[in-house]
This record gives C-alpha cells, structure tokens and sequence, in this order.
C-alpha cells in the first residue's frame, strides 16, 4: 500500500439523529485534530469523562451488546459506532476528535452514507506526518462452526464477502471490492443496514431496535422482498455486511494492507481477527522492525505503551511513566517514584534512595524518546558515548514525582549533545551532559 500523508478535516460540524438500538437522540460533533491524535471519542454529556479510542482494547463484550459495535468502560458507553467508523476509515481520516452526546451514535438513513457526505462537505486536509501502515505477511484467519474470515497478504486492502441466508428472499450475495475513498463512497456507503421480517419480534424483545424503522432498517419479507422500501443496489445487503466488516476493522487503530475474506462473518469473529493482527502488529512493532509514530492522546500525552513503540526499554528497566511534552528540541517526561519500586529493596531497606544513576538512566530514556521519535530515526536505537557533568543534588524517595527534561544541545552528523535535568517540586535533583548516538538497529 502506497504511503501517504495522514488527513483530518478542516472544518467542524455536527450531526444529531436517532440512535437505531436505543432510539435515542444523540448529538455528534467532528472537530480537526493533530497528526498521530488518531480518532478521538469523548462524551461532552458527561462531565469529567475522559478520552476514548475507538479501539479493539475499548470494545465492550458483544455478547452483553448484541448486533452492534460499543467501545466504552465503567463510567460511560458509547453504541453501535461501526457505520461512522466505516466511513472515517474508508474516506482515510485519520485524526479527528468528535465529542458525543448520548449513549449511540445517530443511526441516520441506516448506512454510512451521510456520514461519507458530511465529512466530504467539511473537507479534508493532509497534515505533515505519514501513517502507518500494518501489511499482513501470511495468512490469518478466524473460524467457527458456520462463519469464517480470512486475511491474506495483500498490496492494497481489498474486501471479499459471502453473505448467505439459504431460504429466504436473499438467498446468497458475493462482492469483492479494493478499497479506495471513491469505490467505498459510490458501492459501499449508500448500502443500509438489514434484518429478517421474522427477527424483528426477538429482536424488540432484547430492547434493540427502538429506533429502527422500515426507512432507515431493510426488513426482508421471505415472499414480498423488502417491505415500504427499495433496495439502492440489488445485492445491498452484501455490501453493508463489507461496510460493518471496514468498521470492525477500524478498530485495529491503523490502516492495514490486506486482502480480508469474510464468509457469513460477523461482528464477534471479525473483532477477533483484528485482536489477532494487533498481537502480530505489536509483536512486529516491539521487535523493532517498523517503528510507528507515536500517538499522543487528546492532552497531548504518551503512555508507557506509546513510549515502548519508541524505545526498546522495558519494565523493570523503563523508568519513564509518560512524555507530557515532546517538540523537536526538547522533551519531558515523568517518573512517579513509588515505595513498590524494586530498587528499593535493597537500596536501602528502611531508608530507601533512589540510586542516582537510575536518576540519570531516566533523563537518558527521556533522550531517547527525544531523539528516536524524530522521522528520520523511527526504528533505529541510541547508544550514549559518554555522560558528563553529572551532579546529584537531592535525595529522591518514594512517592517523589520526577519531572524529566532533555534539551538537544547539538546534532552533529549522527551525535548529540543533550543536557539533561531531573526535578521534584521544581527544585533540580541531578543533571548530566550526554552524548549520544543514532545506529541504524
Ligand atoms: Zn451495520
């Protein structure tokens, strides 16, 4: 798959409307995000509410929330998400922050449809970082008794489904199709959302489908076909399975290179599939060989997860709890320093230190998330040549926040020079001069 430059949007706006499962009205509002922000959830209803990715991590458990995707946490849901990300995906918006209010995304005309014109109507614009791309190298696939999905090495990503309902009006439907914004916005979006004349009573009695009507759900008569309505294509409903199949997909966090087969495959056993390439994806990703770029959340935030994808240092050597600023020139980490630190233990029992070179192994990681973040450096590693002026100057014990701050004072060839200085409550605890060296791994 060719590289390209990561979008967001230009413009803001909104959308409200009824949400299928609930019939609810729910309220959505698309803001431009930064490079690596990734998408971005928040309920703007509920005060307080953190920041949530629309990913494999964050799906609640589909047998709890039947027919439909929901990511959320013990606080606050957010249902059945899989046509919007459906089209963010497909229209390749990789970056945008969209607060909700309400517990379902508005179900609209039953497709993607609106959601691809609403984000076309905004504009997208390229921002200046590239974005990762995970290709599938080998075949993977997921299987259970009667449905089954596949992914196979592809250069572009290419959906194939097979949708069988023996004995009723529709029969078996195949479609294949390679993804592009222009293909998913002409054959894919227009394409609604389905169910069967004789599932509509269960279906109620679950509570789902509240705000399912014939217009905006095609309900299948086994005799008469579709009832008050018409279908846009006549093998829609294939094309919506393809369509929740990209919104299942979605939920990898990253675009992927694949040619994905989906026979009768659903929700459950695609969301497996994309668990399945995510461990493949981290494994590919913490071995070193591709190096993504980081992501920061919405507070401009890297966690240990996303400081890992940086450098190669792990527990119980990493000793940087997250990046809160990262600029060309200049970064700062944090360390809570806790009684539960291994060190400790022997370093001293009943007086416990924080050993000073930990200190400066700290800022040093810090210098390396600095350095190795950069472009041109993804994927490669930092060796320190030499540390210089090194000064402890205070104790740090337990339960002292460490505040890490690396400056690069030169970049000569591959060498730097970084200044490095540690505080606790704003007082300096140590500093040292590196230099370091970028080496391809
Ligand atoms: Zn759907």
């Amino acid at each position: 798959m060719e590289k390209r430059a990561q979008k967001t949007i230009k413009k803001v706006f909104s959308i409200e409307g009824i949400g299928l499962h609930t019939g609810q009205k729910s309220k959505l509002t698309f803001k431009p995000s930064p490079a690596n922000s990734g998408i971005i959830f928040i309920r703007a209803d509920i005060p307080g509410a953190e920041p949530i990715k629309p990913e494999i991590d964050n799906l609640l458990d589909i047998t709890k929330f039947p027919r439909r995707t929901s990511i959320g946490n013990e606080h606050f849901k957010i249902h059945t998400i899989e046509h919007l990300l459906s089209a963010l995906y497909s229209m390749e918006i990789d970056n945008v922050f969209i607060e909700i209010e309400g517990d379902e995304c508005p179900g609209l005309d039953g497709s993607s449809r609106p959601f691809v014109e609403l984000l076309k109507k905004a504009g997208i614009k390229n921002l200046s970082s590239e974005r990762d791309i995970f290709a599938v190298k080998e075949p993977i696939y997921v299987s259970d008794n009667s449905a089954h999905i596949v992914a196979l090495p592809s250069d572009e990503l290419k959906i194939s489904y097979i949708l069988d309902y023996p004995n009723t009006f529709l029969k078996s439907q195949y479609a294949s199709y390679t993804m592009n914004p222009e293909i998913y916005e002409k054959e894919i979006a227009p394409a609604r959302t389905f169910c069967l004349r004789e599932e509509v009573e269960a279906l109620k009695s679950l509570g789902l489908g509240k705000g399912s009507n014939y217009k905006n759900t095609l309900v299948i008569d086994n005799d008469k076909g579709v009832i008050e309505n018409e279908f846009r294509f006549k093998d829609e409903p294939v094309r919506h399975k393809i369509s929740d199949l990209i919104g299942d997909l979605a939920l990898f966090g990253n675009y992927i290179s694949a040619h994905i087969i989906g026979i009768k495959s659903g929700h459950s056993i695609n969301t497996k599939l994309v668990r399945k390439l995510k461990e493949l994806y981290n494994r590919e990703r913490v071995s070193g060989i591709v190096t993504p770029s980081p992501s920061f959340d919405a507070y401009g935030v890297l966690y240990t997860e996303e400081i890992s994808k940086i450098i190669p240092h792990r527990y119980p050597f990493l000793f940087v709890d997250r990046i809160v600023e990262l600029t060309e020139n200049k970064a700062i980490g944090i360390k809570d320093v806790t009684i539960n630190e291994w060190f400790f233990q022997g370093h001293f029992p009943g007086r416990p230190v924080m050993p000073g070179v930990i200190v400066v192994e700290a800022m040093a990681q810090v210098g390396g998330v600095l350095m190795l973040s950069k472009e041109e450096n993804r994927g490669k590693m930092a060796y320190f040549m030499s540390i210089d002026n090194v000064k402890f100057r205070k104790a740090v014990r337990p339960g002292c926040q460490l505040i890490l701050q690396v400056e690069l004072v030169k970049m000569k060839s591959r060498v730097a020079r970084i200044q490095g200085k540690a505080f606790v409550d704003g007082k300096i605890v140590a500093e040292a001069m590196f230099m370091s060296t970028i080496i391809d791994s």
